[in-house]
């Protein structure tokens, strides 16, 4: 990788694609959700903060930073349930890693495709700890864009391969189905989430309102299921009754964060939660009877992004897959920013 000071590798959409394609999606979903386990792993060497973010009536803009000490790491995020009818995405994203001994950014890359797959992958890590064992069926609730991410996760971790899909808008059940053909899944659409219910041990809610929405109600909920709810994640933006979640074992990422965003916003502020990390790290129990409901409360944290970008980083040294950004001024003489400006009027153009 280039030496230059004022250039930074840039992941384009098109790069992005291609390294994905490239890796093949199970196999990056499978990398990635170990680059996150082992980061969750040494938890306690993060600098950890609830996102910043800018709530407005249509949607909310996020900063996600988070650093180790060595490297620094942000993702910019929107959510916007109303885009897609304009033709614009729900969620977009675009990332950032740093050195923290110099300051200066080392990737700047798109995360759009790759904040799909980092979710994914980290449902589906959260789901090998917690949904019972031998699970192989999953209704997905919401078929939009993070759906194909998430069925394929769930059967690259967990052994996932008969999934159910229900939308209110069945183009979109239909869309899934399609993309996700001849991929070793068998798939039903459903009519109803009771029906998309029917038979499973896993079910993931994925579904984009700007609203407490109830995507699924108390008598849904049979003893024994895993819940992936990964859509409620805004104040005031949920899909679980609040009877499910007392009747639920409940895991999260960073609870000053999903205390504010994720499903349990609707439970009083002490309500016990276990974090995700210290299951991985075997400090709490997972699942502990095959009766029990597991929640994972997903609402997405910023260290999940901060291994999606060193894991992307490695790979595009490795594979070439980046163009050089001309993003930091570098003057031969580093004081002398404004005579590196004078000394480029002779080729500037004339406004
Ligand atoms: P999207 O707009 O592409 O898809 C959402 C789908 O949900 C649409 O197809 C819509 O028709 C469907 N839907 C809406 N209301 C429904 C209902 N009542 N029942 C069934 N289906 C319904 O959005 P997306 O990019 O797939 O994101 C989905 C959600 O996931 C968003 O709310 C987003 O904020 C959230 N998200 C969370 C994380 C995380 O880390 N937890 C990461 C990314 C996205």
């Amino acid at each position: 990788m280039t030496e230059k000071l004022n250039v930074v590798p840039f992941v384009s959409v098109d790069h992005m694609m291609k390294l994905v394609l490239a890796i093949g999606v199970e196999r990056f979903l499978g990398e990635l959700a170990e680059e996150i386990e082992a980061d969750f792993r040494r938890w306690e060497m993060f600098d950890k903060t609830p996102r910043v973010a800018s709530h407005s009536r249509e949607g909310v803009i996020e900063l996600m930073p988070t650093s180790d000490g060595e490297v620094y790491g942000f993702k910019y995020v929107n959510g916007h349930p109303k885009n897609t009818r304009e033709g614009r995405q729900t969620v977009t994203a675009f990332g950032v890693l740093a050195d923290v001994g110099n300051g200066y950014p080392v990737l700047l890359t798109e995360m759009t495709i790759l904040t799909a797959l980092r979710t994914a992958a980290t449902s589906a890590l959260a789901a090998k700890h917690l949904a019972p064992r031998g699970a192989n069926a999953m209704a997905v609730i919401g078929n939009g864009a993070q759906s194909e991410f998430q069925a394929l996760a769930f059967k690259a971790l967990v052994g996932i391969d008969r999934l159910r899909l229900y939308d209110i808008d069945r183009t979109a059940s239909l869309r899934c189905a399609r993309n996700l053909a001849g991929m070793g899944l068998d798939i039903t659409i459903c009519n109803s989430i009771e029906e998309a219910m029917e038979g499973v041990q896993i079910v993931t809610t994925v579904t984009a309102d700007k609203q407490n929405a109830t995507i699924l109600t108390d008598n849904m909920v049979g003893s024994g299921l895993h819940i992936n709810a990964v859509g409620g994640d805004c104040p005031g933006k949920t899909e679980l009754h609040p009877d499910i979640l007392r009747r639920s074992e409940i895991f999260v990422e960073y609870p000053p964060q999903t205390r504010i965003e994720g499903e349990i916003q609707q439970l009083a502020p002490d309500h016990p939660v276990t974090e995700l990390w210290q299951v991985i790290t075997g400090v709490a129990p997972g699942r502990s009877d095959a009766r029990q409901i597991t929640l994972f409360d997903s609402v997405g944290f910023a260290i999940e992004d901060f291994s999606a970008l060193r894991y992307v980083k490695r790979q595009i040294e490795r594979t070439g897959l980046y163009e050089e950004l001309d993003l930091l001024a570098d003057p031969d003489d580093p004081r002398d920013l404004f005579g590196m400006l004078l000394r480029a009027k002779a080729s500037a153009p004339a406004a």
